[in-house]
């Protein structure tokens, strides 16, 4: 498969593959390789030195047969609306993999947060709201944390959205702080999720949780909480990086001292000197590799030469179609994006279920929900994988899709 596809037309030809073994039509491949609606905005936001600058954002909802679309929206200078597209499709099939009445969104503004002051990013969010209010809303398209936007950028977002419709809109936006109608596990809700998918791969793989060696790339809410959760679990992590470079250490990192260091963007390698080049980094020896970062990580030049027996990926399109076919040949077992980070997508939806009921649930509830919600969607995923004998990428596309063409179909769409 050509290497040279970018994120969304690696994701077309899966979707086609997916629904193509499912038996669907051409009209149905037509339908949901792209989104339904995509957004451009240019919102101008005045700078602290006054000047005013006009930045570009997108939103995209890939299709909404099953129930409005949700999704996280991103803060990054290399967002584009192919990406965000890719990114919205995404969240369709973690919607159907773990079977919450949602189809896929995604937003996207470019910017570089770490370069803004905080009054400077309260004005791009409420900004960002302003320009695209007419089409997200409860009940229509709910959004949420991704990378480099957080609570706080929720709470302005839910606040500007409140104000517009004149009334309190919790349901507008998961991922919010707690005070607000956050949910208890939304923070940790995506690592969770993926130590869920560790486990029942190691289970898989026949390895023990205290004997594996865990590399984790990126070190942001996904990467950090989760270095977190394995090292309290008796795991060795031996290496974890940041945008700036890895640290590896083949008897384990001090995590807590990393944890404690790391500032609120996920950097911390800069008060290292001698880190590992990203690339050098992906190649160290270890059992688990988990790239938490952005997309097209492991890819053909690369693949041959990563260690792991176990790739799990807590970010968003990590691994290119190629490296994929490399790694299974390689009999190393891949859990997924669409389903090995769909556990923050669950609390959201939580989240979303809480706010319109007004009555709010313990961490233990969230917790327990979540955890028979991930293990069954891995179960689901795995058995297709085996019994269609097909890679666990297109086994989680084919059960991810089956229940947005199934509604579409049920529609009269199709
Ligand atoms: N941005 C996260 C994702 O990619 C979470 C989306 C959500 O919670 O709606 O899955």
């Amino acid at each position: 498969m050509a290497e040279n596809l970018n994120v969304l037309q690696s994701t077309q030809y899966i979707i086609e593959q997916a629904l193509t073994r499912l038996g669907y039509s051409d009209g149905m491949v037509q339908l949901l390789k792209e989104p339904m609606r995509v957004l451009t905005v240019r919102i101008p936001v005045r700078m602290d030195d006054d000047s005013v600058q006009v930045f570009t954002g997108y939103r995209a909802q890939h299709n909404d047969a099953v129930g409005p679309t949700k999704g996280g929206v991103r803060f990054h200078p290399d967002v584009t609306e192919d990406e965000v597209k890719a990114l919205s499709i995404w969240m369709s099939l973690k919607c159907g993999i773990v079977d919450l009445p949602y189809g896929g969104g995604k937003g996207g503004i470019v910017c570089d947060p770490r370069q803004m002051s905080f009054r400077e990013l309260e004005r791009l969010s409420r900004g960002y709201v302003r320009a695209i209010s007419q089409i997200v809303g409860p009940t229509k398209d709910i959004p949420a944390p991704d990378v480099m936007t957080n609570s706080q950028i929720m709470a302005w977002m839910m606040d500007e959205y409140s104000r517009i419709r004149e009334f309190d809109a919790p349901g507008f936006i998961t991922g919010k702080p707690l005070v607000l109608g956050g949910s208890h596990g939304r923070e940790t809700a995506t690592a969770r999720g993926v130590t869920i998918m560790i486990n029942e791969a190691l289970k898989k793989k026949g390895i023990h949780l205290k004997d594996a060696r865990v590399i984790i790339q990126g070190f942001g809410n996904a990467g950090s909480y989760l270095a977190k959760f394995m090292h309290d679990a008796g795991a060795k992590v031996v290496g974890i990086s940041d945008v700036y470079g890895g640290l590896y250490d083949k008897d384990g990192l001090d995590i807590e001292y990393l944890l404690d260091r790391r500032d609120s963007f996920g950097t911390v390698t800069k008060l290292f000197k001698n880190t590992l080049s990203n690339r050098e980094f992906l190649e160290q020896e270890c059992d688990i590799l988990v790239p938490a970062a952005i997309e097209n990580q492991i890819t053909a030049d690369n693949a041959d030469r990563i260690r792991a027996s176990i790739v799990v990926e807590a970010a968003n399109g990590p691994t290119t179609l190629e490296a994929t076919r490399i790694l299974t040949e390689r009999g190393v077992l891949i859990v997924p994006d669409v389903l090995a980070s769909a556990g923050g997508v669950v609390v959201s939806y939580f989240e979303w279920v809480q706010n319109n009921q007004g009555y709010y649930w313990t961490e233990a509830e969230v917790l327990s929900r979540l955890q028979e919600v991930m293990e069954k969607a891995f179960e689901n995923v795995y058995n297709v994988h085996i019994t269609r004998n097909v890679d666990m990428r297109l086994a989680a596309y084919m059960v991810g899709v089956r229940k947005m063409a199934e509604a579409a179909r049920f529609r009269g769409w199709v």
